[in-house]
């Protein structure tokens, strides 16, 4: 493997960026003799490729953190929360380079694209209060001269997969805690979007973070497989499709690894005959084709209860045409295009299938994608879904909004009881009632009321139910400390000072 120290982990030749690994503090080119594309979907135009590791290279990038661990578990609170601080400082100071890297490998739009490292830094934010996140607990006295203390220690290696649609983000929800706690980190970015990886690594460094903490290697399956089964990887967090998070944790837990895996989702936004229509038209459009639809908590289907129906198919059809789709550097732009063109054609294959198993096509975004290069599909809006068509089965992951029309309150929580997702869930009502009973018994891991995309803060956990998630722990939050260390619990007596045959030197009274 050629080790390229003080070279700029993304290298050019030709007018082609090569995108390799991270290890051990340095860039790594990747010398399996496997790589892929790297587009630039706005231009439908290949702009590099990325390296693919092999299983020898994910085993060095493990053994590199394994030799780093000792030395970063000792390193003390108030060091680590120094260097926390500086890592925060320095992601706040690259916010536009990290968004101008989104636009151009994954095609949201600059805005969207700095919003992503927005969220992102919250969880480094909340990382660098480790030293109050990581405090036991205490009982003195729990049998005569005996105390009893737990303590909460770091796992050793644990690694990341993550989705193309936050490169920046949803590494940062692994990353930030795991390191926080004491933990060194193997991250396998999406193939499609794999540059955030890098410029995290180097900013990283230049915190001060030590080699071999933090790596990166890049790649498909042969990687992911590599980590699943690796013996000095202890965790394994995932965050993509459901048939893989499914893999991820089947496979991981099957080689004695402690593991939490994130699925895809159906997120459904239910509007009562009472709520605000220009208000849930609102929020079905901007969560619905914010991130061209890629989004795992984007509203995807619309369920419109009883007469309040034609009145918010109309509102949402009328704010249409003001979503303008375009390169993300465009700053008329509020859509981009998606990210491969296979993937534009599979959305756009839902259009198809909707219109002939029976569906409404309010709205074509065939018809009103930019005629260029790109990979770019306009906003559809399709009416009179029913849950038997393949465009409210599936996960379109894409700006297809559907609405499903339903008589009552308890129709439209029949629907999403009976969908095998459960990330989010929102309500749109003036009713407090109502409100309260969707809350208690809706069967989704985030809860929305008039709120669209009910991504929890920071200091809350992140994840959703049934087929959305595999494992019992959520991203972020309290529960990703959890997650990411493991308990101990110390029983302690010490000699009674009193009885002490070591003469302590002052009087012992008691
Ligand atoms: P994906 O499942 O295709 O890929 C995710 C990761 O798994 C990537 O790193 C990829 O290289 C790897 N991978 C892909 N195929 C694999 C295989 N056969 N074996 C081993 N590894 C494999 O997902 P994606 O298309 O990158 O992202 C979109 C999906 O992610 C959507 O389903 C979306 O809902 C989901 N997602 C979920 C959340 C959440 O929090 N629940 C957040 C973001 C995205």
């Amino acid at each position: 493997m050629t080790e390229l120290a003080d070279a700029p982990s993304v290298t050019e030749s030709e007018g082609e960026k090569r995108i390799s690994h991270w290890i051990d503090g340095r860039t790594v080119a990747g010398e399996s003799g496997r790589s892929g594309p790297l587009y630039e979907p706005a231009r439908g135009r290949r702009q590099g490729s990325v390296d693919f590791a092999s299983v020898e290279e994910v085993d060095r990038a493990v053994q590199s953190a394994r030799a780093a661990f000792p030395a970063w578990r000792a390193l003390s609170l108030a060091k680590r929360t120094e260097l926390f601080f500086r890592i925060q400082a320095l992601i706040d100071a690259h916010r536009d380079d990290f968004a101008r890297l989104l636009v151009s490998e994954h095609g949201k739009v600059f805005t969207d694209a700095k919003g992503e490292v927005a969220r992102g830094l919250e969880v480094v934010e909340y990382a660098c209060g480790i030293p109050t996140l990581l405090k036991g607990g205490f009982s003195e006295q729990a049998s005569t001269g005996i105390d009893v203390y737990s303590i909460r220690q770091p796992l050793g290696v644990v690694a990341g997969i993550t989705p193309f649609n936050f490169p920046a983000m949803v590494p940062m929800w692994m990353w930030a805690p795991a390191l926080a706690c004491g933990n060194c980190f193997v991250l396998k970015p999406s193939e499609k979007d794999p540059s955030a990886s890098l410029l995290t690594a180097e900013l990283l460094k230049e915190a001060g973070v030590p080699d071999g903490v933090f790596n990166v290697v890049q790649g498909d399956k042969v990687a992911v497989d590599a980590i699943l089964e690796h013996p000095g990887v202890s965790a394994v967090s995932f965050v993509g499709s459901t048939p893989i998070a499914r893999y991820i944790y089947e496979t991981g837990t099957k080689h004695g690894k402690r593991v939490k895996a994130l699925g895809g989702a159906k997120n459904h936004m239910i509007v009562l005959p009472d709520a605000d229509v220009d208000m849930a038209a609102d929020a079905a459009v901007s969560a619905g084709y914010g991130s061209a639809g890629e989004r795992c908590m984007a509203v995807s289907v619309v369920v419109a209860v009883g007469d309040v129906a034609d009145a918010l198919v109309d509102a949402i059809k009328e704010r249409l045409p003001a979503v303008v789709v375009g390169d993300g550097m465009d700053p008329a732009s509020e859509m981009g295009p998606l990210v491969t063109a296979e993937h534009r054609d599979k959305v756009a294959g839902y259009i198809e299938s909707g219109a002939a198993q029976g569906a409404t096509v309010v709205t074509d975004g065939r018809e009103t994608a930019p005629e260029n290069d790109g990979f770019f599909l306009g906003v559809t809006l399709l009416d009179n879904v029913t849950p038997e068509m393949d465009c409210y089965r599936d996960e379109i992951f894409g700006p297809v909004l559907s609405v499903v029309r339903a008589p009552t309150y308890d129709e439209a929580i029949r629907l999403i009881h009976e969908n095998p997702y459960g990330n989010g869930a929102a309500i749109f009502t003036r009713d407090g009632g109502v409100a309260r009973q969707f809350q208690f018994e809706v069967e989704a891991g985030m809860v929305g009321i008039n709120v669209p995309i009910p991504v929890p803060v920071a200091y809350y956990s992140f994840g959703g139910w049934k087929a959305s998630l595999f494992g019992d722990s959520h991203a972020y939050g309290p529960e990703s400390v959890h997650f990411y260390t493991r308990g101990k619990v110390v029983t302690s007596r010490w000699p009674d000072p009193a009885t002490s045959k070591v003469d302590l030197g002052f009087p012992q009274t008691r």
